[in-house]
């Protein structure tokens, strides 16, 4: 069967290279891609916002099925384009793309359901919020109600904090997020993200991981989009695991059954691990990415068949096998990222990387000239290992990094550092 991608980070190179594994496979096709991924894909430079132009080109090509990976393109309802030309598609309508796309929707539906998260309050004025936010104190944690590109959620420690995070958000700067905003409980523990694919009845397990979302060594600097990853997370035990998948994640894949918004995708829940239990923080409706990448290198199963599975709602005939070997990935970044970055510097020597044993780099923000490849992002490379245990992938990860001539690219060198010290 014939496949189109959708996306071009690092996340959707470790889905090409999975899917290039499936015997089932015809061809795969990429929109747009990367150098990375054009290893294993045609690529074709179609705007994923385009839809009318996606459906086209997938008339043309005969492809039996899309898998999108980021949640803009979700969001925005490419599926339900897909579907209504009958060409069948992994991920969320848009309807149910709302569990990412609006935190509101997410905490009524976790109030209506029982499903354990911090208690808040929605708010559409500034006043009214604040008002809430010197009843209740700090710490506090204001977020803007759509997606905002990780940049929409202030965890204040003070009031005044917490009031100038709510004059930030109704300003304007966050365009069209920001026009609703939810305040919430600060909830202590720690994080874990939780993937489970959802066939819109049927859940299956698809592992734990933990990110690095802080730009520097000690969960330092500014929040990015991940700058590592380890799956899996050994924080999260079988106990806890059992509690989230009861409480949480299949409660809302039957919620979403029931409001008429079936679930079919990827349900990434992000938990805190409270004293009181796991909670969920929010959900997103794709692959998280470095997790991925880490999710990628451990799945021995047929990913191709399992996405088809989940678009086809039969989830339940699948079982899925892991290594047990724990996966680790560093991100290489260029210098500057989160903030500003040149674009367009060499690097080398990354087929050195990829021989050490156990290693795949996978490509994010970059670009080929022809020979060279160039930077071409703020996140750029996601080198990943694997090894009999967390320190050796770890080790593996760190002597790859070291081999790749990129002077003006920068990681953290303590990815792994909670469940290593632990
Ligand atoms: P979100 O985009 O909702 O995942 O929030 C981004 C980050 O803010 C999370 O990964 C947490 O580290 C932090 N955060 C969000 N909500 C809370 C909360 N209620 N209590 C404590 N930390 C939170």
């Amino acid at each position: 069967m014939n496949v189109l991608l959708i996306g071009s980070g690092g996340r959707e190179h470790a889905l090409a290279w999975k899917l290039a594994q499936s015997p089932r496979l015809g061809k795969l096709f990429a929109a747009p891609g990367n150098p990375g991924i054009a290893d294993f894909a045609e690529l074709v430079p179609l705007d994923p916002a385009d839809h009318e132009a996606i459906v086209r080109f997938c008339l043309t090509n005969d492809i039996a099925l899309v898998v999108v990976g980021p949640e803009v393109p979700l969001v925005a309802g490419l599926v339900d384009d897909l579907e209504a030309a009958r060409i069948p598609a992994f991920g969320p309508t848009k309807a149910a793309a709302q569990l990412e796309g609006s935190k509101a929707y997410t905490k009524e539906l976790c109030a209506t359901y029982d499903i354990p998260t911090a208690r808040h309050r929605s708010f559409v004025e500034p006043a009214g919020a604040k008002h809430y936010i010197r009843q209740k104190g700090a710490p506090i944690v204001v977020k803007a109600d759509g997606l905002a590109a990780g940049k929409g959620v202030v965890v204040a420690m003070s009031v005044e904090e917490a009031e100038a995070a709510v004059d930030m958000m109704f300003a304007g700067s966050l365009g069209a997020a920001g026009e609703s905003i939810v305040i919430e409980e600060f909830m202590t523990g720690e994080e874990v993200s939780y993937f489970c694919l959802v066939d819109g009845e049927h859940v299956l397990p698809f592992g734990s991981a933990q990110d690095h979302k802080r730009a520097y060594d000690g969960d330092e600097g500014p929040n990015t989009g991940g700058m590592g990853a380890y799956s899996p997370a050994p924080v999260f035990t079988p106990d806890l695991e059992a509690r989230a998948l009861e409480e949480i994640v299949k409660p809302t894949a039957r919620a979403m059954k029931a409001l008429g918004n079936p679930f079919r995708g990827v349900l990434y829940a992000g938990l805190m691990l409270t004293p009181e239990g796991p909670k969920l923080v929010e959900y997103n409706v794709r692959f998280g990415d470095p997790e991925c990448q880490v999710l990628m290198r451990r799945l021995k199963s047929d990913l191709l068949e399992i996405v088809q599975a989940t678009a086809d709602g039969t989830l339940d005939k699948i079982t899925c096998e892991w290594s047990d070997d724990p996966a680790l990935t560093v991100v290489l970044a260029s210098k500057g990222y989160p903030g500003d970055f040149q674009k367009g510097s060499e690097i080398a020597n990354l087929d050195a990387a990829e021989g050490v044993e156990n290693v795949t780099v996978f490509h994010a923000g970059t670009r080929s000239d022809g020979t060279k490849i160039l930077s071409w992002g703020g996140r750029v490379l996601n080198v990943t290992a694997t090894g009999k245990d967390l320190a050796e992938a770890r080790t593996r990860a760190y002597s790859a990094v070291d081999l790749i001539d990129w002077p003006e690219g920068f990681c953290r060198r303590d990815i792994g550092w909670r469940a290593l010290t632990n």
